[in-house]
């Protein structure tokens, strides 16, 4: 059974949200085996729903609407979908109970009819949890185009959709025909690029018929394998990791800060972050990680010499000798780093991220970063090409990978 995606929102065609949901689905899915053959993004309209479900349905027998199941008067999700396929929609006293005691922890007084109107379900329909938020999801079978088809309805935010789609979709999508089913697995390769690698892995897969994608990240490549033979895909991943070691993380480890952190915590080590240019966004990337306490005790941004100086003991004259930008002050922002924040590892980076501030001998993309890892120490000069924001993310992921080394 194929599975296609109906994404709604007027905010996210217009840029001023970014639609996470889809990724979030896609990614959870393909890890369970389940394809998503076709994403759709439309506006808060009910005609852009109609459009978007007769030619989802073309392509697809289950399709996951997510958004405008809330309260307001765009979220018109729910009553366009029932319209759509002709069915009535009946107020469920239970879904009724839990609406109105939701509106009861912030409001007092008669629960509007706009808030009430969440609890309305198809008949037949099954109601899929929502623990952080009044709407419920909605899923129903229904007859369309002579076929069997199945509609599911989440809500919008992220942090309920999440959960839901954990928690409620999967095991649903689960629980359907087990054809089709599609198993993906994947790992990033650092330090060898896209081309050399699809070099090294095409000729050497091809006895496993299953297929190769490849994803350029700043980090690396992100390399995917994918079939309907568990077995096979499995294989062709570890046959390709032996293939790109030492390049390749381990199969499934996609991000090079997840997999540090996770090396620094098994080995009992902690990280303090020094960074210039980064701006703290190396110490930023380390704190969405849940449960990074236990390695990252923290970090100073000390953009000004001034402060490289008196947070981290950079020495005045060596500033005024080699300049902020220089291994040296790479090496002394380390080890001020290690002394004054106390710990066993460090990342310290300094560089000229650009548009200005370039000169001949030390041009825009200029970046030193250090790295110490328990006894190991080590500073390596970088040159990145790119805009500002391509240079600082290029900085963030060649510090995380320093401390794999
Ligand atoms: P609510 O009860 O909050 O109104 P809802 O189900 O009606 O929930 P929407 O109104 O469509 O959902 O969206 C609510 C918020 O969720 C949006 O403002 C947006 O920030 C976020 N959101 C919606 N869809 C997406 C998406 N595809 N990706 C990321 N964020 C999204
Ligand atoms: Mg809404």
């Amino acid at each position: 059974m194929s599975i296609a995606l109906i994404s709604t929102g007027t905010e996210l065609l217009k840029g001023s949200v970014v639609n996470t949901n889809s990724a979030f689905i896609g990614r959870e899915l393909a890890s369970a085996g389940l394809q998503v053959i076709a994403d759709f993004t439309i506006g808060d309209h009910p005609r852009e729903l109609y459009a978007a479900l007769s030619d989802a349905l073309k392509l697809a027998d289950i399709i996951v609407i997510t958004g405008g199941l809330g309260p307001t008067r765009d979220d018109l999700s729910l009553d366009a979908a029932a319209r759509f396929f002709g069915l009535e929609l009946e107020s469920d006293p239970v879904l009724e109970e839990k609406v109105t005691a939701f509106w009861h922890r912030r409001h007092t007084g008669r629960v509007p009819g706009l808030v009430l109107k969440q609890a309305r379900r198809p008949a037949d329909s099954v109601v899929l949890d929502n623990p952080n938020g009044s709407a419920g999801g909605i899923a129903f079978r229904t007859v369309y185009d002579r076929r069997e088809r199945l509609v599911v309805l989440l809500p919008g935010p992220p942090r309920e959709l999440e959960p839901m789609v954990r928690q409620a979709l999967i095991p649903l999508l689960k629980s359907q025909s087990t054809t089709d089913r599609e198993y993906t697995l994947g790992f990033l390769v650092s330090g060898v690029g896209e081309f050399t690698i699809q070099q090294q892995l095409e000729k050497a897969l091809k006895e496993f018929e299953i297929e190769l994608a490849y994803c350029a990240r700043p980090a690396g490549t992100r390399v995917f394998f994918s079939g309907a033979d568990r077995g096979r895909v499995e294989a062709a991943a570890e046959r390709a990791h032996a293939l790109l070691s030492p390049a390749a993380l381990p199969v499934g480890e996609l991000e090079m800060a997840d997999y540090v952190v996770k090396l620094l915590g098994q080995s009992h080590l902690q990280l303090v972050t020094a960074e210039s240019c980064t701006g703290g966004l190396i110490a930023g990337r380390l704190t969405d990680l849940p449960g990074v306490s236990e390695v990252f005790k923290g970090g100073v941004v000390v953009y000004s010499n001034e402060l490289k100086h008196r947070l981290l003991g950079v020495p005045e004259e060596l500033l005024a000798e080699h300049g902020a930008v220089s291994r040296e002050c790479a090496e002394a922002m380390i080890r001020g780093a290690v002394s004054c924040l106390e710990a066993d590892c460090a990342i310290a980076v300094t560089g000229i991220a650009g548009p200005g501030g370039g000169t001949e001998a030390k041009p825009v993309g200029l970046v030193y970063i250090g790295a110490k890892l328990g006894e190991a120490e080590q500073v390596r000069e970088f040159r990145f090409n790119g805009d500002r924001r391509a240079i600082r993310e290029r900085t963030i992921e060649h510090a995380f990978a320093m401390l794999r080394e």
